[in-house]
């Protein structure tokens, strides 16, 4: 019964730290957020001691009364969010929710179409050497060259040439909606199934802030810990139970994973319990707010001046994409002087870059985390002001002066008050 502290205080010390690391800096990477303390409890709960192998009322092993209570919660609560009729609330992230859906609906050598990878898509929907690359022939659509958008005369066109038996519509980086009816219209032409992952905008999704994918996919995949705000794990949909929910459900257990982490799923459980709250809509709201003010601001003569612009020139979701392919300074260097001033941001290929990926000429800045600290308009105005004057004084830039600007907007917005993870003094 020794607390971590005592029994292993090298571990101790790599969570105190990191919590005094996320106090300390403004998170804005795109894919982070901050959960609440009610799913940091369930997650670090005795749930993680059993195992559930099989569905609620179908287990492979005994003593499962409770935990199937727990993941009947979790499925029922995503059903409703996103209007969905069958629900798999047991993958362990995003990339083991995509295996899923690729061991349901297709077989290794088929071929399927994403976004590609440089112009925004997932690792997991077509990489080389990604389990999607290797298995299946994956074919994909760009952007427009000229206006930097999915344009749907070209996804068409690439579809009728490829002829995929899936059509994945989804991004890791990509900052406006997707046209879904377009997408099903040409998945219906082609006859090939529609997949949406929304692992990026889900929340926005459920708060009403996006369209909502599940009315015209026959599969939704998506993770639980972007802009909604859950634990790191994922989760499948469908609009169509009777279609696709035993292909599903086989894919994810046994096709896929053994044992479901019980603990996550309760962690699910909460987190959409709280997706439906005022809260959560009101908090999207602002994750959309402050991304549209830092578009802004980052659109400004100044910082064009400073050869540094926006992909698409705006955004539509919680994120921007600054591209700096006419700055002096690449993607690393924006990446290493935003974290001198206290911002965690990350570098981030732009379409068409011509710096190696591992610099790149990107930066993708999000506002999911913010937002959920508490952040409004005014805040939102003032560290997009201090990104702004950083990218444009690169080099000359005075840190200790915007690091002291940030530090001010930590110090008003305390994260997780109170909290001691490993009962340390
Ligand atoms: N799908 C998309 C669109 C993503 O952006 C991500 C995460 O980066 C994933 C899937 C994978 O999620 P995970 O990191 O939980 O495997």
């Amino acid at each position: 019964n020794e607390h971590i502290a005592s029994l292993d205080p090298d571990v101790a010390a790599v969570l105190d730290g990191e919590l005094e690391r996320q106090r300390d800096y403004l998170e804005m990477i795109a894919s982070e957020n901050f959960v609440p303390r009610a799913v940091l409890e369930a997650q670090g709960s005795v749930l993680t001691n059993k195992y559930a192998e099989g569905y609620p009322g179908r287990r492979y092993y005994g003593g499962c009364e409770e935990v199937d209570k727990v993941e009947a919660l979790a499925i029922e609560r995503a059903k409703s969010l996103f209007d969905a009729d069958y629900a798999n609330v047991q993958p362990h992230s995003g990339a083991q929710a995509n295996a899923a859906v690729y061991h349901a609906l297709v077989k290794p050598g088929d071929t399927v179409m994403g976004l590609e990878l440089a112009h925004g898509g997932h690792l997991t929907h077509g990489m080389k050497i990604n389990f999607s690359g290797k298995n299946y022939n994956m074919v994909a659509y760009g952007l427009d060259p000229e206006t930097y958008r999915i344009n749907m005369d070209l996804v068409r066109e690439k579809a009728l040439e490829t002829r995929p038996k899936m059509i994945i519509a989804g991004w890791s980086a990509y900052p406006r909606h997707l046209d879904f009816q377009a997408f099903r219209d040409i998945a219906d032409e082609v006859g090939a199934y529609l997949w949406t992952d929304m692992a990026h905008f889900a929340g926005l999704a459920a708060a009403g802030l996006h369209p909502n994918p599940v009315p015209y996919a026959d599969v939704v995949s998506t993770t639980i810990h972007k802009t909604l705000g859950g634990p790191r794990s994922g989760m499948l949909l469908s609009r169509d139970a009777a279609t696709f929910g035993r292909k599903l459900n086989s894919a994810v257990f046994p096709g896929q994973q053994g044992g479901p982490l019980m603990h996550v799923v309760a962690a699910k459980a909460v987190a959409l319990k709280l997706a439906a709250g005022e809260g959560f809509k009101d908090r999207q709201r602002r994750t959309v707010e402050g991304a549209n003010i830092l578009a802004e601001r980052l659109t400004n003569q100044d910082v064009r001046d400073a050869g540094v612009s926006l992909v698409t020139g705006g955004t539509d979701v919680h994120l921007v994409l600054v591209d700096l392919r006419d700055s002096p300074m690449d993607g690393q260097q924006a990446e290493d002087l935003l974290h001198d001033v206290g911002i965690t941001v990350n570098r981030n290929a732009v379409p068409w870059d011509p710096r190696p990926a591992a610099v790149t000429s990107g930066l993708r800045i999000g506002t999911p985390a913010l937002a959920t600290r508490g952040f409004g308009a005014a805040e939102f105005t003032e560290v997009a002001d201090v990104i702004a004057t950083a990218l444009v004084d690169g080099k000359n830039a005075n840190v200790d002066a915007l690091a002291a600007r940030i530090h001010k907007l930590t110090e008003k917005f305390p994260l997780y008050e109170g909290l001691n993870q490993t009962g340390a003094a």
